[in-house]
């Protein structure tokens, strides 16, 4: 069958979209989103901006793509890029048309329109419903409206079903050290302290990532308290390489994500050289008043300083990461807005974000200063990563493990509002049990398999994954076995907006 690639585009001013009037050709008379053919190498963005120009006589600026429509017509079969755009001046003239509406939700099933064109309602209809402006973000926050945040949810899962489908991609997650030179004051694991320490051997670290890829999980994340000392430079090195030799049979080499805090870029460059390829560093608040006051101010703990090691991350060609905490003290509905505002600035191609639990013997907990209760912060942290989704389609999001402290089947609710990426934690249990950044007491406990000497802590379990419960067996998220799981944005490579 013949093949067309197209590209529309979805104009949206206000609460109402354009739908223009077909004046032409055997669908004369239905009605569908203004664009047109693609021309050989053209970008899809290049081609809107040209037929936009040919069929209005308008300039648009053009945001995300919101999802490409696959359709078979009688005659051949169209792919159809569709992207959300708005007018950069009022003016437009219809050229091609013969009419054209402004159409808010409760109105776009008033037109006839063509059928590719008419199975993106159900999107667009979400997309007006929710202002992704900042005002319209701390407004979404703070809503206690039980059926707006239910809605905002399944939106976050739609959108994410829209533009990277319902595959989970999996992180066999090895917490290497809970040895840390920083003293952050929320943190259960600061050098400050007096905790039970450990580091995995060079051999426990191979088992785990072994069991990973035995069992098809496809990447790993390296994970510990931040050191800088070389002894522990050189065993992240020998180990990176090592992963990376593990026989996977059939699957690629094992994917390696870092999180290992701030470092000297040259060392960032010495681990990415030896096949690390993605690493995470949280900024954990994108407000440099709230990050100074969850952090000592003794010269190690600076947000410059923070920033700088993400820039360099990106320049070094990792895929960046990063992410914050949700409901911590002192935080404000306009600080987690900005931090959502930031990850798109920064063109963050993966997040791992979370419910701010408090571990209690940290100084942030023994200050007594107040925050939201664990129900108003598990739904603003599913709240984040709708609104992340609707505001960043193709990125990879985390369902973080401190959804799971809040909630039996924190995860999987994560993912059903819009995170693709599950860290099953690979760690010896026996080990597992002092990675306490925060107080993990009642996931350990709830698990068959937590204390019981066994290496992993799904390990007794029917499905691998129970916590993703129903939804992992009607389909309705699919496991990515065997995958790096690269997310779609990080292809994209897109430049940091931060001046
Ligand atoms: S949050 Fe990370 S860097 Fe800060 S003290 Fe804890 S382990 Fe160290």
């Amino acid at each position: 069958m013949k093949k067309i690639e197209v590209v529309a585009a979805i104009i949206r001013k206000g609460d109402r979209i354009l739908a223009t009037q077909r004046g032409y050709g055997a669908w004369k008379d239905w009605w569908e989103f203004p664009g047109g053919k693609m021309e050989p190498g053209e970008s899809p963005q290049e081609a809107l901006a040209r037929e936009i120009r040919e069929e209005l006589d308008a300039q648009i600026r053009i945001g995300r793509l919101l999802r490409t429509v696959e359709w078979d017509y009688p005659e051949f079969h169209l792919t159809m890029h569709c992207y959300l755009c708005t007018l950069a001046q009022e003016a437009l003239h219809l050229n091609e048309h013969e009419s054209a509406r402004w159409l808010d939700a409760a109105s776009l099933d008033a037109v006839r329109w063509l059928p590719a064109d008419d199975q993106l309602l159900p999107l667009i209809r979400q997309e007006l419903s929710f202002d992704l402006s900042r005002e319209g973000i701390i407004a979404a926050l703070e809503s206690k409206d039980p059926a707006f945040n239910q809605a905002l949810l399944e939106a976050g899962y739609q959108q994410k079903i829209a533009s990277v489908g319902p595959v989970v991609y999996l992180r066999g997650l090895i917490e290497i050290s809970n040895v840390c030179a920083k003293n952050c004051l929320y943190c259960g694991i600061r050098r400050g302290m007096d905790c039970p320490r450990y580091e995995l051997s060079d051999g426990q670290v191979l088992q785990a990532a072994i069991m990973a890829a035995k069992r098809h999980y496809g990447s790993i994340v390296i994970q510990g308290g931040e050191r800088k000392d070389r002894a522990f430079i050189d065993k992240i090195t020998r180990l990176v390489k090592a992963v990376k030799a593990i026989d996977t049979g059939d699957d690629p080499p094992l994917g390696i994500t870092l999180s290992l805090g701030e470092q000297p870029r040259e060392v960032y460059e010495e681990w990415f050289a030896a096949g690390a390829h993605r690493y995470l560093l949280r900024i954990e608040s994108s407000n440099p008043d709230l990050y100074r006051r969850i952090h000592p101010d003794d010269g190690l703990h600076s947000y410059d300083r923070r920033l700088q090691c993400l820039y360099d991350l990106k320049e070094i060609g990792y895929q960046a990461g990063t992410g914050a905490m949700i409901g911590m003290p002192f935080q404000t509905s306009a600080d987690l807005a900005d931090d959502l505002l930031f990850y798109q600035r920064f063109g963050a191609p993966m997040i791992g974000m979370g419910p701010y639990n408090p571990h209690p013997g940290s100084p942030l907990t023994l200050s007594g200063a107040p925050f939201p209760p664990d129900g108003e912060r598990f739904m603003l942290g599913l709240k984040m990563i709708a609104l992340l989704r609707l505001l960043m389609p193709d990125i990879n999001i985390a369902a973080a493990t401190a959804l799971e402290v809040l909630d039996p089947r924190g995860r999987e609710m994560g993912i059903m509002s819009g995170a693709n990426v599950f860290m099953p934690n690979v760690t010896p249990a026996e080990e597992m049990v002092k990675y306490n950044l925060y107080d993990r007491k009642t996931i350990l406990k709830d698990c068959p398999s937590a204390g019981k000497g066994e290496n992993h802590i799904c390990r007794n379990c029917v499905f691998p994954f129970c916590s993703l419960g129903d939804n992992l067996v009607q389909g309705k998220i699919v496991i990515g076995y065997g995958q790096w799981g690269d997310s779609k944005a990080a292809k994209h490579n897109k430049q940091c907006d931060i001046p």
